[in-house]
């Protein structure tokens, strides 16, 4: 494997830092390093592989799709295309709308970022400590100075009002915004929930000035929090999908409710790969196994009972999220060594901040995997600490 690790740093781009291990198979929520030793995945490859690995039905609708046609462009369309937009209206709500397929999060949110300027304003406003992805486009909508410091000039018009805050939210927007951007939580930044209501807020600010509201679910979406849209109850003009919408399998979608949904017009947008009937089968293969094997209500509960887990250690000073995206706040900057103590215990977990982890497992997690995750904690934690010395 270390011959792996090198080749790696010789032949990619050093964007992601040495990776931590090298994966070699999956099967629900496990996966096996090249060594053979097994990890309850607690991460689920960043909130994307709902259904976990080498899920049956996603294998099959993949394959099947694959042998009878894998690829047309987009001068033409193709049952589960026109299956999958259907279906995501449904899940938004049901009313009228129109999606743009698009291939990952981030252009997801460059369409909807277009879609915007098709409203005559240029203005958007977003929240600080939001992520919305890497393109010029996404980058300029994401607060974090890191990531965009070493790209300036990026696309303007961006005005960032903290996270939460509808008093801010309400000051800030105008006859000259556009849209009003806002993730349901903030899945990067260690799972920020924001106060009751402040969506509904969004809601009325956005109508009180003709802006539109934009939601960026493509962490929060299809599932994820037990339900399939995180805003459920709030409906936005535009909600943005990625991440786990096929399992793993490469998509996401820019979904316009109404009229924001009749913005674009030909020659506006487009894409090559975006749409194709793979993809499509992919996420219409994950959304029917959600509803046929009762997942929403599989993740509200399990989340519950990991959620109560997690903050039974007093080392645990907050613990937040719905579902099974959970993150929590520890009393000292020990994540990295809480992410290499869960790895020796044979746990994959995500340290987003110094202080925070981030747990985002496969729908499919089976409560054996949580109670044995559950055990290892306090050991787990016992070991981060006595690495960190604090
Ligand atoms: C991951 C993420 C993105 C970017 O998605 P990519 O597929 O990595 O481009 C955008 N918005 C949110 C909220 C995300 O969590």
């Amino acid at each position: 494997m270390t011959d792996l690790h090198e080749r790696y740093a010789a032949s990619l781009m050093n964007t992601f830092g040495p990776p931590k291990l090298a994966l070699v198979r999956g099967a629900g929520a496990h996966v096996w390093d090249a060594d053979g030793r097994e990890y309850v995945d607690l991460l689920g490859g960043i909130a994307v592989n709902a259904l976990g690995h080498a899920h049956p039905a996603l294998v099959e609708a993949v394959t099947t799709q694959l042998q009878t046609l894998g690829h047309v462009s987009n001068f033409f369309t193709t049952g589960p295309q026109v299956e999958l937009a259907e279906k995501l209206l449904e899940l938004a709500g049901g009313g009228p709308g129109h999606v743009f397929l698009t291939n990952s999060g981030t252009e997801a949110n460059e369409a909807a970022f277009k879609l915007t300027r098709r409203t005559g304003r240029t203005e958007v406003v977003v929240a600080e400590g939001g992520f919305h992805g890497r393109t010029m486009g996404a980058l300029a909508l994401t607060s974090k100075e890191a990531y965009r410091a070493p790209f300036e000039p990026l696309p303007g018009d961006v005005v960032f009002v903290p996270y939460g805050d509808a008093q801010a939210l309400a000051v800030a927007v105008s006859e000259r915004t556009a849209a009003i951007l806002l993730e349901p939580m903030q899945g990067e930044a260690g799972v920020v929930v924001p106060p009751e209501g402040y969506l509904a807020a969004a809601r009325a600010i956005a109508d009180e000035h003709g802006a539109l509201l934009w939601f960026d679910e493509v962490q929060t979406g299809m599932g994820r929090t037990g339900r399939w849209l995180a805003s459920e109850g709030v409906t936005p003009d535009i909600v943005t999908l990625a991440k786990g919408l096929a399992g793993g399998f490469p998509i996401g979608a820019c979904v316009g409710l109404g009229a924001a949904g009749e913005l674009f017009e030909p020659g506006n947008h487009g894409t090559t790969f975006g749409g194709n009937p793979v993809a499509c089968a992919a996420a219409l293969a994950v959304i029917r196994t959600i509803e046929d094997d009762g997942l929403l209500e599989h993740v509200t509960v399990l989340g519950q009972k990991i959620r109560d887990g997690l903050a039974a250690d007093p080392r645990v000073t907050e613990v937040r999220g719905e579902g099974l995206l959970i993150g929590l706040d520890l009393s000292a900057d020990v994540s990295a060594h809480v992410f290499a103590a869960a790895l020796e215990h044979g746990f994959i977990l995500n340290n987003p901040t110094p202080n925070r982890v981030r747990l985002a497992p496969p729908l499919v997690l089976t409560s054996d995997d949580a109670e044995a995750f559950l055990a290892a904690w306090p050991a787990i934690l016992d070991a981060a600490y006595a690495q960190a010395g604090s």
